[in-house]
């Protein structure tokens, strides 16, 4: 993932980024846990794309794979057909994370509203520009060589309480959509739905939330 998105996605943006954010460098890493983001850091002028080990863990099944963006983002959005597989949610985590590189380049990253619509239109443009399947073959291709399988079966993601088992109490979720995005802790898991106990500029509030608009974060 980390060659895919240095290759396939900054190798032809470079330029772009640079006459925006001179001597801009990007740098991908791979990280021990679940969390995986994008960072600026603007003395080194350095992108920094961490890709957390778990989090690619968790993309190799279909309940695990439920409490991520990524996979919501597939199915809402329409990317790849709408179809989540391992290798396409390997794909768009890519292009997600990379669609905020050029969204802060862009100026368009705010405190409170990081999935806002500006980074769906980057987004929305790195899997129109066929981006996005360079990247997923670029993967498929690599993983086969070094022998290893990368699912593409569709994943059967529909059964609410299977995705309710991706989420735990104490989890740090996120919720809502674009500008109505909210963060918060699960205090509790129901039969349907969870227990949001809000966080930072949401403190002191608490939401009941529907599994399917909920997220890791
Ligand atoms: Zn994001």
């Amino acid at each position: 993932m980390c060659n895919a998105t240095e290759a396939i996605l900054w190798g032809p943006a470079r330029e772009w980024v640079r006459q925006r954010s001179a001597r801009s460098e990007l740098k991908c890493r791979i990280g021990s846990g679940q969390a995986t983001y994008h960072r600026f850091d603007p003395n080194t002028h350095q992108h920094l794309i961490t890709f957390g080990q778990r989090m690619v863990e968790a993309k190799f099944s279909a309940q695990s794979s439920q409490g991520w963006l990524s996979t919501r983002e597939i199915q809402h959005k329409g990317y790849f057909d709408g179809d989540v597989s391992t290798a396409n949610l390997l794909a768009h985590t890519c292009c997600h994370e990379f669609a905020h590189l050029l969204q802060s380049i862009s100026g368009q990253r705010r405190y409170g509203s990081v999935h806002n619509a500006a980074f769906y239109t980057i987004l929305d443009e790195l899997h129109e520009s066929g981006g996005a399947a360079a990247v997923r073959y670029f993967l498929m291709e690599r993983s086969a060589r070094s022998g290893i399988e990368l699912p593409q079966a569709t994943m059967n993601l529909n059964d609410v309480s299977e995705q309710l088992q991706a989420f735990s109490v104490g989890d740090a979720v996120r919720f809502g959509r674009d500008r109505h995005q909210r963060e918060g802790e699960i205090v509790r898991i129901n039969r349907r739905t969870c227990t949001v106990q809000g966080t930072g500029r949401w403190r002191g509030a608490r939401y009941r939330v529907p599994v399917s608009l909920m997220s890791h974060r």
